[in-house]
């Protein structure tokens, strides 16, 4: 079931009718760069590391693409042969899509390194750069939960208020967790079990192995008692994984 050579997984989810229905998450990152030498040679040095990668060498193949694939990240080149790479991260982050992007860039500039994090650039490396250094960034930002989706998430009836720290279902007031906003934060991906346990229980490592298998067993029930229509699926070996939930009654 678990693909270790990648940070792949495939999960199988069995439903009454006895069908077998299966989904392929990765570690996919798309790599938007015209250089195709340098393009090449990131997708290569990312496979070797584990990731799966599409390369992409405009703007407008860019945009098409995060709408139709679910990446874990992207790195986005800004000097592009149709459009700058700037607009591309708008259009993105007006979609409040929390794709975190690692900008790269010959522009070293301070006004270009602020104008591109206001954007919504997650992180920026400047050409050029060590290979390593963009790896441990995308490492970086595949670890953080995605800090740009605004005040308020959603899935379903469940609504958090980032702000207020406040979970809702059906606009009832529901028991704040941290694990609930990292979940919802990474909605349909992914979250991998250490960054749960990071986030119940800081630093310090001194905690009973199955800890976090608790607070997730006790969020659910919270969740399912008081009706939210999302799921907690367990993605052995990896993390969870929230989700809408889906009616699978005929
Ligand atoms: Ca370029």
């Amino acid at each position: 079931m678990f693909d270790d050579a990648s940070n792949c997984v495939t999960w199988y989810v069995f439903v009454a009718d006895g069908m077998l229905y299966s989904e392929r998450l990765c570690m996919r990152v798309l790599v938007v760069e015209d250089n195709e030498e340098l393009a090449q040679l990131l997708a290569q040095r990312l496979e070797t590391a584990g990731y799966e990668t599409d390369v992409l060498t405009t703007a407008a193949e860019a945009q098409a693409a995060v709408t139709t694939t679910r990446y874990a990240a992207m790195v986005l080149d800004l000097g592009l042969p149709d459009d700058d790479g700037l607009s591309v991260l708008r259009e993105i982050r007006q979609h409040e899509d929390p794709l975190p992007v690692l900008v790269l860039t010959a522009r070293g500039g301070l006004q270009d390194r602020v104008s591109g994090l206001r954007s919504g650039a997650d992180d920026y490396l400047v050409k050029p750069f060590a290979f390593e250094e963009l790896l441990a960034r995308l490492e970086a930002l595949l670890r953080r939960p995605g800090q740009l989706l605004g005040r308020s998430l959603q899935i379903a009836n469940l609504a958090f208020d980032t702000e207020g720290r406040q979970a809702l279902i059906d606009d009832k007031s529901a028991n704040e967790t941290t694990v609930l906003e990292l979940l919802m934060r990474r909605k349909d991906r992914v979250v991998a079990k250490r960054l749960v346990e990071d986030q119940i229980f800081g630093s310090s490592r001194d905690v009973a192995s199955n800890a976090v298998e608790v607070s997730i067993h006790r969020l659910r029930k919270q969740l399912s008692g008081r009706g939210a229509k999302v799921q907690i699926h367990t993605i052995r070996g990896v993390g969870y994984l929230m989700s809408e939930e889906k009616d699978l009654s005929p």
